[in-house]
């Protein structure tokens, strides 16, 4: 074009399509979040936005189920939460005991090798939970200083059954517990305190519907007396969390600038949790997503997870014979706004990831999914009765 150089930039308006996110996260924001966000910002260290962390921090304890004193959302997505948690409880010659049946399993592995330990495998296929007398053996034979499990497994849509058995299992071995929750804080049960989780992690734009950004991570005291006990600081001067007590801590010091907007975001997020009550939320989540099985199987799916550890949260569903699962994600985005994902690791090409968390986990979505996505299997030549699908979900939610 005349005048234009490789250089010139684009100066049109941002116009990002309309989409529905029912897939493994981010999922849709609610209005109100949004709002909040286009709020002016104050300074980290105006006394307003002390008042907000100290909302937030107490927000999130309601929503974490737990009195814990440590509780803040860690600058970054989930992963940075995940980083401050395994990073300041593992130390160099540490041993950490990680499971092997899913992709945040691995990234568990990866992160505490970074840290300087040793990581033990915990083995259950991808699709299936811990077997929790497999785990006690493992922890038995190989003493870990920390366990790690994926209380909702976003990868293979396995929600990890019976948590207090896994706990005490490590708390008899001496082990402190970290728990992945990202994907089920604020859509599926989830109780620290009772279920003696030492320190659980999560993130914003899964089942809190709230943008990435600022990331929710909650220690007990006697996790928090760990890392303030280390031999050397950890290897991240960012995740410190011996640093980050200061900021988050009674101090209120400056250590970086916070996510203001993130902040903002996710207290308007965890209000509406806190609004919605916790645990209707989570009969929300199951509601809905019991809505979505059943129009699966009625459509003629098969569902990948064993009955008793489906994750509401994330549903991952086989792909039919003779169908490419790239395409069919590639269809839906294209003519329906919808997105959904297909499979990791070992389950790449097998499995479909349908998400129902937060503000996506409503009805009009569920029928839009399973309605598109039974339209777009039976054009690919798939074997589905779209039409009883959709039935299933309307007689389902009545
Ligand atoms: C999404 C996710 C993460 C990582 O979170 P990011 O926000 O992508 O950094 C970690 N664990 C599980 C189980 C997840 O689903």
């Amino acid at each position: 074009m005349d005048g234009e150089t490789a250089n010139t930039p684009s100066t049109s308006e941002l116009t990002p399509p309309n989409r529905t996110l029912m897939g493994p996260g981010p999922s849709d924001v609610h209005p109100r979040v949004l709002r909040a966000m286009s709020t002016p910002l104050v300074g980290h260290l105006d006394p307003a936005f002390i008042d907000l962390m100290n909302e937030v921090q107490e927000l999130l304890r309601y929503t974490f189920r737990t009195d814990n004193r440590w509780t803040i959302p860690v600058s970054g997505t989930g992963s940075a939460a995940m980083e401050a948690a395994i990073a300041n409880l593992v130390e160099p010659g540490d041993t950490m005991a990680v499971p092997t049946n899913g992709y945040f399993g691995g990234r568990m592995a990866q992160m505490a090798t970074r840290a300087g330990g040793t990581v033990v495998e915990i083995e259950a296929p991808w699709g299936e939970p811990l077997d929790p007398d497999d785990v006690e053996r493992a922890l038995a034979k190989h003493d870990p200083d920390v366990f790690g499990f994926v209380h909702a497994e976003t990868s293979t849509g396995v929600r990890q059954p019976n948590v207090p058995a896994l706990t005490e299992a490590a708390h008899d071995n001496g082990a402190l517990v970290i728990a992945d929750t990202v994907t089920s804080l604020g859509g599926v049960e989830l109780r620290v305190d009772e279920w003696g989780i030492d320190v659980a992690y999560a993130g914003a734009q899964k089942c809190l519907s709230c943008p990435p950004g600022a990331s929710p991570l909650t220690l007990s005291d006697e996790a928090m007396e760990r890392v303030l006990a280390r031999d050397e600081p950890p290897r991240s001067w960012y995740l410190d969390l011996s640093l980050l007590e200061g900021y988050w801590g009674e101090a209120r010091s400056y250590h970086h600038t916070a996510p203001i907007t993130n902040v903002y975001a996710l207290r308007e997020a965890l209000r509406l949790v806190a609004e919605e009550g916790i645990e209707s939320r989570w009969k929300r989540h199951e509601r809905l997503s019991g809505a979505l099985q059943a129009g699966l199987e009625r459509m003629g799916l098969e569902m990948n997870a064993p009955p008793s550890a489906r994750l509401p949260s994330l549903n991952a569903v086989r792909v039919p014979e003779g169908v490419n699962d790239a395409d069919i994600c590639s269809d839906l985005l294209d003519r329906y706004d919808l997105e959904i994902a297909s499979g990791l690791g070992d389950l790449a090409g097998e499995i479909f990831r349908i998400g129902c968390m937060g503000h996506s986990a409503r009805p009009e979505n569920v029928i839009l999914t399973v309605a598109a996505l039974g339209e777009a299997l039976d054009s690919a030549g798939a074997d589905v009765d779209a039409a009883a699908g959709v039935e299933a979900v309307q007689s389902a939610l009545r």
